[in-house]
């Protein structure tokens, strides 16, 4: 099997990799084992010091990891270089805190002498997702890194650029060889990296199907794992929103990345009162949206990053016009992987648009009586990702805030990721945390040191 770069705006291929062979995965695992024996004692001064420089090469090499993602995945390269930036942001935010944020915690006990310590454990293996490719990688990598653990990448097979290049940044920084490595496989050999004995963990990032798959073999092996899963996440306005604002954040959080992440507003969730007003603007607002070639810095809604991924979102859409629902923008595939910013009204139950998580720029918009009702839809789904919800009256934003059942919640604003806050889901949208505190714990051994 070859792992494919493929220009989804084209259809050309790029560049092929070959898969490699089961040895080439267990030498590199052997190798990564061995240089965390080193690792593990570095001081976190020593660790600091790399991820700052590795913030620095990501910055330096913004514009061509950019372009990069743009030929690989279609993202829109303005898109790009944000997430280049994060990526960097979150390498300051864990240099400068991940010391404080494992310091030893004095308990006091019937010990003399008390505390709990916070030590690496070894290898994390992260199973990466596609959308984006370099930020998905570096969440997870550079608290792994200060904590003392190494990791192995296996990213998804439409990347390969991208995750040599992930690989190339901590070489260039000067981090030890073998702390964090790429290995070049399908998901076909992800469960023999998950048995080997020096894996201790996985993480994974990705639809709940592959989840479910990584998680069942994660636990039979009784290793730890993070899921981060899907979302079909509500964006409720009520009546009082301010909905210029509301309508234009909307198609932000819509089509963000051209639509595919798991925090994106799928479900616009619109009281009664305000419905038709809301619609008429924030259908203005997708309508206007410049769909195009991801490398024009002009370009906001870029390809999709497969061809099937388009295709799938065009049955789902399909799926919902046969069951009643109805296409007020959009709704017919373009060139290559092209799909354009699109609007399903009169969604109701038992559509795929009500129950399943779409993952490109397509807006469900439901009609509700009140905001009793906005709820009871906002929590009618497996998922628990994100969600926001829109009123001048804060106290009732956020005691709906408080009733919705997902791993955040944003009032008057769109979901967004934030180092220092954890990110993660309930229900079919995962479990555990990324980033802040909780996220650097995750794959720690919290362990209880007593002296008498
Ligand atoms: P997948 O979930 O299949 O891919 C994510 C990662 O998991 C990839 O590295 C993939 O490898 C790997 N993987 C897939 N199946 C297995 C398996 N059985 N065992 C081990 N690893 C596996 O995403 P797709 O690319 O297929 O996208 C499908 C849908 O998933 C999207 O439409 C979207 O709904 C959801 N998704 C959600 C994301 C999120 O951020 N939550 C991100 C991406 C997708 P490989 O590429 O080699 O198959």
């Amino acid at each position: 099997m070859a792992l494919e770069s493929l220009n989804p705006a084209t259809g050309e291929v790029l560049e092929t990799f070959d898969e490699w062979s089961d040895e080439q995965v267990a030498t590199t695992i052997e190798a990564v084992h061995g240089a965390y024996q080193n690792w593990r004692t570095t001081s976190f001064a020593e660790r600091k010091s790399l991820l700052l420089k590795a913030a620095v090469i990501l910055r330096q090499r913004k514009d061509e990891f950019a372009t990069m993602m743009a030929l690989e995945m279609g993202k829109p390269v303005v898109e790009g270089r944000a997430e280049i930036e994060k990526c960097a942001l979150v390498c300051n935010y864990y240099a400068e805190n991940a010391e404080q944020m494992l310091a030893p915690e004095p308990i006091a006990s019937d010990a003399s002498r008390s505390y709990v310590a916070f030590r690496p454990q070894g290898i994390v293996l992260a199973v990466m997702p596609w959308n984006f490719p370099f930020w998905q990688v570096f969440r997870f990598a550079a608290p792994a890194l200060m904590a003392g653990n190494v990791g192995v990448l296996k990213h998804a097979s439409n990347v390969p650029r991208c995750a040599l290049a992930i690989e190339q940044v901590f070489v260039e920084a000067g981090y030890p060889a073998d702390v964090f490595r790429t290995l070049m496989i399908g998901s076909g050999k992800v469960a023999q990296v998950i048995e080997h004995p020096y894996v201790v963990a996985t993480t994974l990032t990705g639809s709940d199907i592959a989840g479910r798959k990584v998680a069942e073999k994660s636990g039979a092996m009784l290793k730890k794992s993070v899921m981060e899963l899907g979302g079909s996440d509500p964006f409720i306005v009520l009546n009082d929103a301010d909905l210029d604002l509301a309508a234009s954040v909307a198609v932000t959080a819509r089509c963000i990345n051209s639509g595919q992440s798991c925090i994106a507003a799928k479900r616009f969730i619109v009281e009664d009162g305000i419905y038709e007003t809301f619609l008429e603007k924030f259908k203005a607002n997708m309508a206007a949206l410049k769909m195009g070639d991801p490398c024009d810095e002009t370009t906001q809604v870029g390809p999709q990053a497969r061809e099937d991924l388009m295709r799938e979102l065009h049955r789902q859409v399909e799926g919902s016009v046969a069951k009643g629902a109805k296409v007020i923008l959009g709704g017919m595939p373009g060139e290559a992987a092209f799909y354009p910013p699109t609007i399903l009204t009169q969604v109701s139950k038992g559509m795929p648009a009500y129950n399943e998580e779409f993952f490109g720029p397509v807006a469900i918009v439901i009609r509700v009586k009140d905001a009793e009702e906005a709820l009871f839809v906002a929590n009618d789904t497996e998922f628990g990702l994100g969600g926001s919800v829109w009123t001048r009256d804060i106290i009732k934003g956020e005691k709906i805030a408080g009733e919705i059942r997902s791993g955040a919640v944003f009032v008057n604003s769109m979901t967004k990721s934030d180092p220092r806050l954890p990110f993660g889901g309930v229900g079919i949208s995962g479990f555990g945390r990324e980033l802040s505190h909780y996220g650097i714990k995750e794959f720690v051994n919290i362990q209880t040191v007593w002296i008498q």
